[in-house]
């Protein structure tokens, strides 16, 4: 009997982003404005970092990163098969060939050790994804970054306000470090991604880029100090945000501290109720990291079809209400990728064993503490079978 209907994610929104939506709205102006240079303002103060460009996605954030490194045709980018489809497309967009990096078994994450034997002289960049909000080894990955001289473009979607060492990602050395503000993100305002950079001179690029490639936007045309006069400056792409998200955006920053913190709470209580199941596979925060627990996956971990397991709990959670997703199908896995770019699934045994035994569990800081108590309870009893 179903008694209960846990969504997988939920935005936590207040009265404070329905009023400043309200404001724009009653304001006139509704594209990029006033708020989005605020949002953009606090992002940069909050993770640490000298510019921010706001972008209409972290797909865009990812892309319009690449062609302002000047990454192009014939050229290879690394990533992870650990990951949304939207990275890869973002390296195929500027014509350059994704290779692909298999994983580390514990924070599922880009394995650095076997990034280098990937390399060749066409290597321009490397896309680390900081999976369910875990930082990658980024030591590691700079190391190889300098000795091989290629750029690093973060794929942050998850990871906005994780530490790495101390310092948030947005705020270490990479060229550009991408986030997402998409309706599940730990940041939500429906759609909406950010660039952060501490490079002057990619910063304008990528500011011009994001907007048609023209030296001044709208409100530089007919916001307070207007001049109607603009020159081209690249051909350049539609990727602007709009006052409206940024609306939302501002006051999530503000809350951000406070909803990863309920997302830290919530694993914990998870991880506290689980640790006692052999069968499952738990998430790990290493020691010098802070994750931005933006997922809550398990492994199924049996003797044993783990995929049939897995899918048997999917099923199950739905049964009693319970909402879940699998992050990720690996992208060497789909056959259009296969055919273009000639991924094996044998190639990437790391990736397509997390596979075949994941589940994300909701997780989300408007999430009331007894749904987390209902779904960590749902898990053991199903679990607990299991065991026996
Ligand atoms: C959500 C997501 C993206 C894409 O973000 P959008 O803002 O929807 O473009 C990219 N990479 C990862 C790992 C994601 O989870």
């Amino acid at each position: 009997m179903v008694y209960k209907k846990i969504p997988f994610a939920l935005p936590d929104i207040d009265e404070q982003e329905i009023q400043e939506v309200t404001d724009t709205l009653k304001s006139g102006w509704l594209t990029t404005g006033k708020k989005v240079s605020l949002f953009e303002h606090d992002l940069a103060v909050y993770s640490g970092c000298k510019h921010v460009i706001a972008v209409s996605s972290c797909t865009a954030a990812l892309h319009v990163s690449l062609v302002a490194l000047g990454i192009g045709t014939g050229d290879e980018v690394i990533t992870t098969p650990f990951t949304f489809v939207s990275t890869v497309e973002a390296i195929i967009h500027v014509g350059a060939i994704p290779v692909l990096v298999d994983i580390e078994a514990d924070t599922l994450n880009i394995d650095p050790k076997k990034i280098v034997e990937k390399i060749t002289p066409r290597t321009k960049a490397i896309i680390p994804v900081h999976y369910g909000g875990h930082p990658c080894d980024m030591d590691a990955i700079y190391a190889i970054a300098k000795q091989y001289n290629v750029c690093v473009v973060d794929d942050a979607a998850h990871a906005i306000g994780a530490k790495y060492k101390q310092k948030k990602i947005g705020a270490l050395s990479s060229d550009t470090t991408c986030f997402s503000f998409y309706a599940t993100k730990n940041v939500a305002m429906g759609e909406g991604g950010a660039v952060a950079t501490d490079n002057d001179e990619l910063a304008q690029k990528i500011r011009h880029l994001a907007l048609h490639g023209i030296t001044h936007d709208a409100w530089a045309r007919y916001g307070d100090n207007a001049d109607w006069h603009y020159d081209l400056c690249a051909i350049g792409y539609k990727y602007n945000l709009t006052d409206i998200q940024a609306s939302i955006g501002i006051h999530q920053l503000r809350k951000l501290d406070g909803m990863n913190a309920k997302r830290r709470e919530y694993a914990a209580i998870y991880s506290q109720v689980f640790s006692r199941f052999q069968c499952l596979q738990l998430p790990i925060e290493k020691d010098d990291c802070s994750s931005a627990y933006h997922l809550y996956p398990v492994r199924v971990q049996v003797k044993g079809d783990v995929s049939c397991l897995r899918d048997s709990l999917i099923m199950k959670l739905k049964e009693a209400g319970i909402s879940t997703s699998v992050h990720f199908i690996p992208v060497c896995s789909f056959k259009l990728m296969q055919e273009h770019f000639g991924f094996r699934e044998d190639d990437y045994p790391v990736a397509m064993e997390a596979f075949a035994g994941i589940v994300s569990l909701p997780i989300y800081s408007s999430m009331p503490r007894d749904d987390v108590m209902y779904v960590a309870d749902t898990v053991s009893e199903i679990v607990s079978c299991w065991e026996q």
